[in-house]
């Protein structure tokens, strides 16, 4: 039983390649790959010295609480909607790949080698990695951001995230942004509640993505109890934090989602490559999956094409 949850849960993955919906999207890697030649890859040193120092602290920063910015500060959807989209990255397994991983499972499984030069990039193009908190600030209010400001979102619990992207983003002084799906934790290959605590304690964000990752938009009756209220409750005993931002599994939302998910005290959601509601933007901020496929070069060219 808990293999065969943990196999389905493993590949169910974010993305909604196999998912029936009417909803305009894009796969999220198609946009990208065939597109290689008009970003150039910044040249820019590596970090050292007091550059290392400026970025770490530009990284670190965590940004007003949303709770505490004023409904009266705060831009109209337009507003919102017009801003530039800061780059979002979204990844889920960091292992090499095996003779059993499919083609497509391929997308969403980063080898270790390929993780870590991906990382690197950024940081060598000067990437500042932000916070919700400070994303939220910039699109309510317009707060300033870092230059060059992108989000690394990692989903679903898997184990190597803390094993490998941690360590891996500390190197550069960049903190991620956790989408814990609370059936999975403690479980083989996950993580555990322990590693979600030091994760929080150590300043990067910890989010909800459901219980079990069932889709939004069919929930009824005690679906949003069962996965979004406990699954809350859970990660802010954990965390000892108010959780505030949500994932929608495999990047699927419709409207009726955003005032269930408001009344529950999220501020903001995350969807994948598919249009943001114009109405409602900061329910479906658009991330990209960084593909296991890709280069730093095809990665630096959909981060530049796809916001
Ligand atoms: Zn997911």
């Amino acid at each position: 039983m808990v293999a065969t949850l943990a196999a389905a849960l493993s590949l169910a993955a974010c993305d909604s390649k196999t998912a029936t919906t009417g909803e305009a999207r894009t796969t999220p890697n198609a946009e990208a790959m065939g597109k290689t030649d008009s970003a150039k890859i910044d040249e820019a040193a590596p970090t050292s010295g007091t550059a290392a120092v400026a970025a770490e602290e530009a990284n670190a920063k965590p940004g007003p609480d949303p709770s505490t910015i004023p409904a009266a500060k705060a831009g109209d959807a337009a507003t919102i909607y017009a801003r530039p989209q800061v780059p979002i990255l979204c990844y889920h397994q960091i292992r090499d790949w095996t003779g059993r991983d499919s083609k497509s499972a391929k997308d969403y499984i980063v080898p270790i080698a390929a993780f870590k030069a991906q990382i690197k990039m950024l940081a060598d193009s000067g990437y500042h990695a932000i916070q919700p908190d400070q994303l939220y600030a910039y699109l309510t209010t317009g707060a300033k951001l870092p230059s060059k400001p992108i989000m690394l979102t990692f989903d679903d619990t898997d184990l190597d995230q803390f094993t490998i992207a941690h360590p891996t983003l500390a190197q550069y002084g960049y903190k991620g942004v956790y989408f814990v799906m609370t059936v999975s934790l403690g479980r083989p290959h996950y993580m555990t509640k322990d590693m979600v605590k030091q994760l929080s304690d150590e300043g990067n964000q910890i989010g909800s993505h459901t219980w079990d990752h069932h889709n939004v938009k069919k929930y009824q009756g005690k679906d949003w109890e069962t996965q979004i209220d406990k699954p809350t409750k859970t990660l802010e005993e954990i965390t000892g934090k108010k959780i505030k931002y949500f994932a929608y599994p495999f990047g699927l939302w419709n409207t009726q989602a955003f005032p269930e998910l408001k009344q529950r005290g999220f501020v903001a959601a995350f969807s994948l490559a598919e249009k943001r509601d114009q109405q409602d933007p900061l329910f479906t901020i658009r991330r990209i999956i960084a593909s296991g496929y890709w280069s730093p070069r095809t990665l630096h060219n959909s981060i530049v094409q796809s916001f």
